[in-house]
């Protein structure tokens, strides 16, 4: 495919818990001209992850050589000792190929990028209907302990705070009716190309 005219790009951000995963995943499924822009991060890859798919796996040393090297976006510690960040080149790579990249990222990383482009981007911040069923979904998600578990949910009270920063807010309570409102945002966006 021939590059973009414009390089757009899909912004979703969400305290973890959210179910952004999953929706992030319905969005790539009904929207084929999103491509998934793969992060580089330092933490271990989970069961099922790969690198170059999910992420890009890299130890700390080897990140920081990239950050020396001005090829993030934007990157941060989200958290303790764990760094993630976006890469320009992930970005140029779906350009090329025609399409937008869609960007799964931290609160803060996705206010640097809006940001950066401030009337190319869309942000959108998926909300859990409350702190309780965020803490009912990551346990019931079971890849948190109780320390991991309780950073996290720390962190999104704190995250929460940032919501009215974004260009759009959907609440993740019914899934089916959540992903029609991302899908429909999208191709809102999309639709108002040059
Ligand atoms: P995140 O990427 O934001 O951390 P996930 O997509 O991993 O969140 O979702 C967290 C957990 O909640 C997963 O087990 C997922 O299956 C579940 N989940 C996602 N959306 C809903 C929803 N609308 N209702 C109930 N459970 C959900
Ligand atoms: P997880 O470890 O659960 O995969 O991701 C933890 C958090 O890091 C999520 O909120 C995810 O969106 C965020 N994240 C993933 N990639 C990036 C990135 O490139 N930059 C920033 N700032 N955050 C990221």
């Amino acid at each position: 495919m021939s590059r973009v005219k414009e390089e757009k790009i899909i912004i979703i951000t969400a305290p973890s818990g959210s179910g952004k995963t999953t929706l992030v995943k319905r969005l790539l499924n009904a929207y084929p001209l999103l491509g998934f822009s793969i992060s580089a991060c330092t933490r271990q890859p989970r069961p099922g992850e790969e690198h170059g798919r999910d992420y890009y796996f890299y130890s700390e040393e080897d990140f920081k050589q990239i950050i020396e090297e001005d090829a993030f976006i934007e990157w941060e510690m989200v958290y303790t000792g764990k760094y993630y960040g976006t890469l320009k080149k992930e970005m140029h790579r779906i350009w090329e190929d025609g399409r937008y990249p869609l960007v799964d990222i931290d609160v803060k990383g996705a206010l640097a990028i809006q940001d950066k482009y401030p009337t190319t981007s869309l942000s959108i911040f998926i909300q859990a209907p409350s702190i309780d069923e965020l803490r009912r979904r990551l346990v019931a998600r079971g890849t948190e302990n109780a320390q991991t578990l309780e950073e996290r949910i720390d962190k999104a009270e704190y995250e929460l705070s940032f919501a009215p920063q974004f260009h759009k807010i959907i609440i993740n309570d019914d899934l089916e009716k959540a992903t029609q409102e991302l899908v429909d945002a999208v191709a809102g966006f999309l639709k108002a190309e040059a």
